[in-house]
């Protein structure tokens, strides 16, 4: 029997594969894809790239690897972040311990008998089960893709994609008409390098949302060697900071300051600071009348771009600037300029279906030879409850999760003993610097699977109790920011039928960790060791 059963080898599988093998445990990992890379792998669409900057979007475990690998642009591009991670593979020898091509589809907890400790007995895609100590889920949180339930879908006589399942081969839209269903990060990203190709592009928008530049440029090399002689520094910074990177956070209220200042600040981030522009004032995430502010200040930038003043008020959102997940662009606002762009709004009058020709709105059917639909994840649960997870008495993660999702820290959930996620619901995974918060995560289950290993202990279960204190927790910190009252993807309102609730821990990177800590020093508390 081994150690370990590792689900998933994306940025948080590819290191906790190092990382529990390097500390002697056997350990396997199964990844659907044919590579290493999670939503890095299947995210393949024009213009897809990160909006947290390279030179934190990275892993930070091994100086060497951080001190060799140059990152070439300030936001690295999908296929320069696969080669990252690819290099991350080879580099440790991660390969073998990895198998690819296969899906992992049940996962059920066995108690401790006379013949064998407490295991999961995992099964895979090609029929085989395998069976370890413990199960890390290290699935992904944006992975599971949302493919709408549009009457008709199927009947489509082009070709379409999601963004998330993107061909490996690429797409060639010269001469085509296209359709992008979705407005998010993702269609945000693609739909300007797609107007650039195709012969015309319909952008179908239910909710618009609001896009700051990301002032992408080349890295220059002096620049690069400057941040890798202040590694150490920088990071450990990081984890000082709130979104677990390295900058102070804004000290002065929005409303304190004059309205030429204040018009100052914003117009200096709006040019440099991508998706920071939401920290530019210390309290535009918790206070409506500072956060008016800046999201003014954004409808005004929309108004400034785009020509037509009917297609600037489309693409005006109505709710408060990062109450939903803000979207980092370039030219994305410009592109509805162009002659080839039509933006149809489907807020007021919804897709009817989706017939051989196109999409049909009302009486009007847009014509198109091919649909993009960047509408978005089953986010953060979503690849968790796509295994079929049972726990003691073959309770099922489904049924536990009936009412919305429950897991101590984002870590465990009580009635599924030695299973741990990683970036779970309740810890601050989309909140912050992924890369980081995995690698804490991953860290604290090492940690805690040494604690287990050198006791002699059988097995480790959240309780009840702190499971729910923890949920507590997480609400509280959620109202007291604007981000709670939003209905978004964070809240699962994106999924019909998805339990309410806002998933992410919102009390920062410096805060979560140090409870992590603090359960640690006090002997686990709230979880049972056996
Ligand atoms: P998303 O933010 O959930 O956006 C999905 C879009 O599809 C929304 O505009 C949504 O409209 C629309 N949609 C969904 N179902 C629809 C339906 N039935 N009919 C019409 N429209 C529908 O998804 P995403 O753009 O893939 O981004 C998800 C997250 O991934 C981001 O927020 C970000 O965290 C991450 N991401 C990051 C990057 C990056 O690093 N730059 C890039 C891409 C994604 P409603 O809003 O009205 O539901």
């Amino acid at each position: 029997m081994l150690d370990l059963i590792v689900v998933g080898a994306g940025f948080a599988g590819v290191y906790a594969v190092h990382k529990f093998r390097r500390l002697g445990f056997s350990v396997h990992a199964f990844e659907a894809g044919d590579d290493v890379g999670g939503t890095w792998y299947w995210n393949r669409y024009p213009g897809c790239r990160c909006d947290i900057e390279s030179i934190y979007y990275s892993y930070q475990f091994d100086d060497d690897l951080q001190q060799e690998w140059e990152w070439s642009e300030r936001y690295a591009s999908q296929p320069e972040i696969l080669s990252y991670i690819r290099h991350v593979a080879d580099r440790f020898d991660l390969r073998r311990h990895i198998q690819f091509n296969t899906r992992v589809t049940a996962a059920r907890f066995q108690e401790a008998s006379a013949d064998a400790p407490s295991h999961w007995t995992v099964t895979t895609d090609d029929g085989q089960t395998h069976r370890a100590r413990f199960c890390v889920m290290a699935s992904g949180v944006l992975s599971t893709p949302s493919l709408p339930d549009i009457p008709g879908r199927d009947s489509f006589a082009g070709e379409s994609y999601h963004t998330g399942q993107w061909p490996h081969q690429g797409v060639d839209f010269r001469g085509l008409k296209v359709a992008v269903i979705g407005t998010g990060s993702s269609g945000i990203q693609s739909i300007p390098l797609i107007a650039e190709q195709a012969a015309h592009v319909t952008v179908f928008q239910r909710t618009p949302n609001y896009a700051v530049p990301a002032s992408n440029r080349p890295l220059d090399p002096h620049e690069l060697r400057e941040v890798k002689f202040r590694y150490r520094e920088i990071r450990a910074a990081s984890k000082k900071g709130f979104t677990a990177l390295p900058f102070k956070p804004a000290g002065r209220s929005a409303l304190a300051v004059s309205d030429a200042e204040r018009e100052e600040v914003y117009e200096r981030w709006w040019r440099n600071y991508g998706l920071a522009f939401q920290g530019a004032f210390a309290d535009l995430l918790f206070s409506e009348d500072a956060n008016r502010t800046a999201s003014d200040f954004v409808r005004g930038k929309i108004r400034e771009l785009v020509d037509d003043e009917e297609v600037a008020d489309l693409l005006t959102p109505d709710f408060p600037l990062g109450c939903r997940r803000m979207c980092v662009d370039t030219d994305y606002y410009p592109t509805y300029n162009r002659d080839n762009v039509t933006l149809v709004d489907i807020r007021r009058e919804p897709i009817d279906g989706i017939v051989p020709e196109g999409v049909r709105v009302g009486e009007t059917v847009h014509a198109v030879d091919a649909i993009v639909f960047a509408t978005g994840y089953d986010a953060i649960t979503g690849a968790l409850l796509a295994v079929d997870l049972r726990g003691r008495d073959g309770l099922s993660l489904e049924e536990k999760w009936a009412e919305g999702p429950r897991a101590y820290l984002g870590l465990a959930t009580q009635g599924f003993p030695n299973l741990f996620m990683v970036n779970g619901p309740g810890s601050p995974s989309v909140l912050i610097n992924m890369v980081t918060g995995i690698e804490q995560h991953v860290d604290w289950i090492a940690d805690c699977l040494v604690h287990v290993r050198d006791r002699g202990l059988d097995a480790i279960e959240a309780k009840a109790r702190e499971e729910e204190d923890w949920a507590a927790h997480n609400d509280e910190v959620a109202q007291q920011s604007i981000r709670g009252n939003c209905a978004s993807w964070y809240t699962g309102a994106n999924i019909p039928g998805k339990p309410g609730g806002f998933m992410p821990y919102v009390g920062g990177f410096p805060t979560y960790a140090e409870h992590c800590e603090r359960v640690v020093e006090n002997g686990y508390r709230g979880f049972d060791l056996t």
